[in-house]
């Protein structure tokens, strides 16, 4: 029987937003299932077993060709990352890459280890911290670390939400002195957890003050051999993209589309619903995952009912799971007649959808504060109403 390994997504090209690798292109390859349960887990929907359905067993070679269309056949490195990627079997898949000249780095809390850590060029060991819940089993993390000896680039990273997480820190440094060590300050508001609530966005502020006061606490101790970082990938924001036939307008002496992205996602283009997705006004995107956050039509005099049909066709043709927002942004006085278009026994579905209607005069006088666009959903959802 073929080897199967269980994939939650492939994405990319991006680039690494965590570790020693910060800011290096590479696709994600993240496999589907973790023996832990972490509080403030990140990536829920390749942990929970309820998520299993949306996982997808692959060959080695069919995660390899995935890699190579979205890479466009150009060895790039591929971060192996999970859920906990330890617990399935990517020998093979490591072995083939290779032999084209891709390289893999994996990232994985050390809690089972593998003979093929050997074949990596980076082991990333990220024990989680108390605030995580978990217990640290040292001996598994001893045998990850001697399994990954004779080969990749091993370090190791802890992310650290308070005190007790930074004294564990400290107590992992010690126990490997030989290991470069990297600490990334932690998240409360996990970003892709996909499923709805807690899919909060970061707030970048908190990040930094979080940042700062890590920052703090190293220099005051004099660990100058520890590595401090941000999480990059929290504050890129999103992708945006304009409607096809919105691209050339002009504003402010600039196309509309200067900025956006060129194309939508592979997973979008290749699927039923593309032609209508590509009209609707703007997208925003995770550049991470590339799947699509938030929608926005804007309806100024035009029909309001090809506006909720895109929308329909954009949610149907995805994981509606996956979408924070989807926005009818028109005059306020068109506010009746859109909820009139929804009670329209063809719009049934609609009201699955949480569609919300963002009304202009909401739009201008709360501009400055929702204009970090790209950067969070929560001012957009505060100065907007369920329809
Ligand atoms: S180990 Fe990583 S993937 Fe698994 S639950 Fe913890 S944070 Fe999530």
């Amino acid at each position: 029987m073929k080897e199967r390994i269980r994939i939650s997504e492939i994405f990319g090209p991006t680039i690494q937003g965590e570790g020693p690798l910060i800011g290096r292109p590479t696709v994600f390859v993240r496999t589907g299932g973790c023996d832990y349960r972490c509080h403030w887990c990140d990536t829920l929907y390749a942990v929970l077993p309820e998520f299993r359905n949306e996982w997808t067993l692959m060959t080695p070679a069919e995660i390899l060709a995935q890699v190579e269309r979205l890479a466009g056949s150009v060895p790039v490195l591929v971060s192996l990352s999970g859920g906990n990627p330890a617990l399935q079997p990517l020998a093979r898949l490591i072995a083939l890459g290779r032999q084209r000249g891709y390289s893999f780095a994996l990232e994985t809390q050390g809690s089972v280890p593998q003979p093929w850590f050997a074949a990596l060029e980076w082991l990333m060991l990220s024990p989680k911290p108390p605030s995580s819940g978990m217990a640290t089993d040292w001996q598994a993390l001893d045998d990850c670390v001697a399994a990954g000896a004779s080969g990749p680039r091993c370090v190791v990273k802890v992310a650290v939400f308070d005190d007790d997480d930074y004294a564990y820190a400290r107590l992992v440094a010690n126990h490997y002195p030989a290991l470069p060590v990297y600490l990334q300050v932690g998240n409360p508001a996990p970003l892709t957890t996909h499923a709805g609530p807690g899919s909060e966005e970061a707030d970048i502020d908190d990040l930094m003050r979080r940042f700062r006061w890590l920052v703090d606490k190293v220099a005051a101790d004099r660990w100058f051999t520890a590595t401090v970082m941000p999480q990059l990938g929290r504050a890129l924001g999103y992708d945006v993209w304009i409607a096809a036939n919105d691209r050339g307008r002009v504003h402010d002496g600039e196309p509309l589309s200067a900025g956006c992205l060129d194309c939508l996602p592979e997973s979008i283009e290749m699927g039923s619903g593309a032609e209508s997705i590509r009209l609707i006004d703007v997208l925003w995107l995770n550049r991470e995952t590339t799947r699509v956050i938030a929608a926005f039509e804007v309806e100024h005099t035009t029909s309001i009912y090809s506006g909720i049909v895109r929308m329909l066709d954009l949610a149907l043709s995805s994981d509606m799971h996956a979408i924070d927002g989807l926005f009818l942004v028109a005059p306020d006085a068109r506010e009746e007649e859109v909820r009139t278009q929804l009670r329209r026994p063809a719009f049934s579905r609609v009201a699955d959808l949480q569609v919300r209607f963002l009304p202009y005069s909401e739009l201008t006088r709360h501009r400055d504060a929702i204009a970090r666009f790209g950067t969070g959903l929560k001012g957009v959802h505060a100065v907007s109403r369920i329809l």
